[in-house]
């Protein structure tokens, strides 16, 4: 049974216009101990399926349909207080910048001490103990729990609230952009930390970035959104060693490959849809070089072609 599992998901915003339908339908599974990749250009909905499974929605945001099953109960059905059990302790997140909400005022120590304590029972001086060890593991001076945020750099800040994500030793960990804000010798740094973390403790975790080079380097298997929807699922190998969808063709020619010859980088032609308004038939027509009639028309479903690869096009190689 795999340790959680989204179907059908479906998260729109209401806005003065109508409904922005930032998540569509949405289906995928993480087992046990797996890194999972959730990965696609800004605005393709990738937070707000992070913000649904956690339910921590921002106002006007609704999950309008689906399932989102976790250690096999619906987060979805579950009451608030129910909810508020799982948050943290069992399912953890590391947000985009996340170094920058750290308190000022608050020695970082008591910051990580004052997270154990709200979610369980324990004294202040264990909980110190625990945020101690949490720093060497990390790879901080546990001496450095003393400091105050402004003491620590964008790197090492990172680090503590990674620390503070695996304070109750959660079951999944969910990473959304966790290094996107530091350059890149700190980022790979901090991906290698979260990689070890995540081989030592056996975690799940579902790490969520626009780069596919984080993704090739770190997780198991990788869901490519585009406009509310998954195009392309399939083990990670696989889908950089046989891309079929050309939204993902796209996304790869983007980027450099640091291991495979030298070849000219392309963009992706056009800018993604407006989602208060999607276009007809497949989302991705008005960008694909590959468009036609049916295209245009009918929305093409995820199916599998071999080996639990998935791929939502009416073309697929
Ligand atoms: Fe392109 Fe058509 Fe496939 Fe969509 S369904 S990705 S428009 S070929």
């Amino acid at each position: 049974m795999p340790l959680l599992q989204v179907k059908n998901l479906k998260t729109y915003y209401q806005t003065a216009r109508g409904y922005v339908k930032a998540v569509d339908g949405v289906n995928f599974q993480i087992e046990e101990g797996e890194v999972f990749g959730l990965a696609g250009e800004s605005g393709c909905g990738k937070t707000t399926v992070a913000l649904s499974i956690i339910r921590l929605l921002p106002p006007g945001g609704r999950i309008i349909d689906g399932k989102i099953i976790f250690n096999d109960k619906n987060i979805l059905t579950m009451s608030e207080e129910d909810i508020r059990k799982i948050r943290w302790k069992k399912i953890a997140i590391v947000f985009q910048g996340a170094m920058n909400a750290l308190n000022p005022v608050i020695k970082v120590g008591d910051q990580i001490v004052e997270a154990i304590t709200t979610h369980e029972n324990v004294s202040k001086e264990d909980a110190w103990k625990r945020t101690e060890k949490l720093f060497e593991m990390v790879g901080i001076d546990p001496s450095r729990a003393k400091d105050y945020p402004h003491e620590f750099s964008g790197g090492m800040k990172q680090r503590v609230m990674i620390a503070m994500a695996l304070a109750c030793n959660p079951q999944l960990l969910i990473a959304d952009e966790p290094a996107t804000a530091l350059d890149v010798i700190v980022q790979a740094q901090i991906l290698k930390l979260m990689r070890e973390l995540q081989r030592k403790m056996n975690l799940s975790m579902m790490l969520i970035t626009h780069d596919l080079s984080i993704i090739a380097e770190t997780c198991n298997k990788v869901a490519i959104m585009y406009a509310g929807k998954i195009v392309e699922y399939a083990d990670t190998k696989r889908i950089f060693r046989d891309p079929q969808h050309p939204y993902t063709r796209g996304l790869i020619n983007a980027f450099p490959s640091i291991r495979g010859p030298k070849r000219k980088l392309i963009s992706i032609p056009g800018t993604p849809p407006d989602l208060l308004n999607p276009p007809s038939g497949c989302r991705f027509h008005p960008r694909c070089p590959y468009t036609n009639d049916k295209c245009k028309k009918i929305e093409p479903e995820l199916k599998d072609i071999g080996e639990r690869h998935y791929v939502a096009c009416h073309m697929s190689w």
